[in-house]
C-alpha cells in the first residue's frame, strides 16, 4: 500500500524535532510521501533543508491567509523563483480566513490573487485554505478561471456542499483530513460520501488536527491511515483501493511530484 499525506506541516516545532522517528511511523503506515507545506516565507531554509535531506518529502511555497498581514503580500517573480527548486511541486497554501477577529480581508484578497497567478504561470496547482469565507471564495475562484484556468485542491475540506460542488465544477481536488472522523462532523460526512472518489486527495494537516482514534495527540503524517480508514467505510470500499486511489490523485494533481520513485 502506498499512501501520500498531501498537507502536512513537518517544520513546525513538534514534529521537527523528532523527524527521522516522525517519517519511519509514516513509513510503517504504508504514508510513503509527503507534502510539507509553506506557510510563510522565512520558513521556507528550514522546508528546503528537510526536502532536500529526505527524498520522500515535497514541499510547497506560499503565504498562508492568517500570515499575510506580518509577512505582507509577495509578489509573483519573488514566489516563481522558488518554484524552480525541483521539490516545490505545489503553490500555497493561501487563501481566505476569516475566522479570527480583525482579518484583513483586502491582504487575504490581494494574497490569494497573487498566488493563483504564480499557479497559472507555473502550472503548479494551488493549495487553497478556506475558513468562514464560502461565499468571497466561490467568487473569487469563479472570476479568476475565468481569466485563465489553473489547477489545484481545497485543503483540510470542511466547508459546505455548495463550496465542494463549485470547486469541482472549475476543476479542482478536495482533499480530506482528519476532521472527517470527528465524532461531531457527522454532517461533513454526509457531503464527503457523494463526491467523487476521483478527485479527492487524503491529507494530516499536522501537527494539526489528528484523527480520531488519536485526537488531542500531535498529529504526525503516520495517522493519514485513520483518514483513509475513514473513507473506506464511508465508500465502502477497501482500505488499498482508497489509497491507490487518493495517491494517483495526488500524482495527476501534483505530477511535478511523479518523478519520484521509491
Ligand atoms: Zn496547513
Amino acid at each position: 500500500m502506498f499512501i501520500v499525506d498531501s498537507h502536512c506541516h513537518l517544520n513546525f516545532n513538534s514534529l521537527q524535532a523528532q523527524l527521522p522517528e516522525i517519517i519511519k511511523h509514516a513509513d510503517v503506515e504504508n504514508v510513503k510521501l509527503m507534502q510539507t507545506i509553506c506557510t510563510k516565507i522565512s520558513e521556507f531554509s528550514v522546508i528546503q533543508d528537510i526536502v532536500e535531506k529526505n527524498h520522500n518529502v515535497f514541499c510547497s511555497i506560499g503565504v498562508h491567509p492568517n500570515e499575510v498581514e506580518n509577512e505582507g503580500i509577495v509578489d509573483t517573480e519573488t514566489l516563481k523563483n522558488f518554484t524552480k527548486h525541483p521539490k516545490v511541486i505545489g503553490i500555497g497554501e493561501t487563501g481566505l480566513d476569516y475566522y479570527r477577529e480583525n482579518f484583513q480581508r483586502q491582504l487575504q484578497h490581494d494574497s490569494f490573487i497573487n498566488h493563483i497567478n504564480v499557479s497559472r504561470e507555473t502550472s503548479l496547482p494551488i493549495i487553497i485554505h478556506n475558513r468562514s469565507s464560502d461565499n468571497d471564495m466561490i467568487k473569487i475562484l469563479n472570476n479568476e478561471m475565468l481569466k485563465g484556468s489553473f489547477k489545484g485542491l481545497i485543503h483540510s475540506f470542511s466547508s459546505s456542499k455548495e463550496l465542494a460542488y463549485k470547486a469541482l465544477d472549475l476543476g479542482l481536488y478536495i482533499s480530506i483530513s482528519g476532521i472527517i472522523t470527528f465524532k461531531n462532523a457527522q454532517n461533513l460526512r454526509d457531503i464527503v460520501k457523494n463526491l467523487p472518489l476521483d478527485k479527492l486527495l487524503v491529507e494530516t494537516d499536522s501537527p494539526y488536527l489528528a484523527p480520531e482514534p488519536m485526537r488531542g495527540k500531535t498529529n504526525e503524517p503516520a495517522f493519514t491511515i485513520y483518514v483513509v480508514r475513514c473513507l473506506a467505510e464511508l465508500f465502502n470500499k477497501k482500505i488499498e483501493e482508497i489509497a491507490r486511489t487518493t495517491t494517483l490523485n495526488f500524482f495527476s494533481l501534483f505530477d511535478k511530484a511523479s518523478v519520484y520513485h521509491e
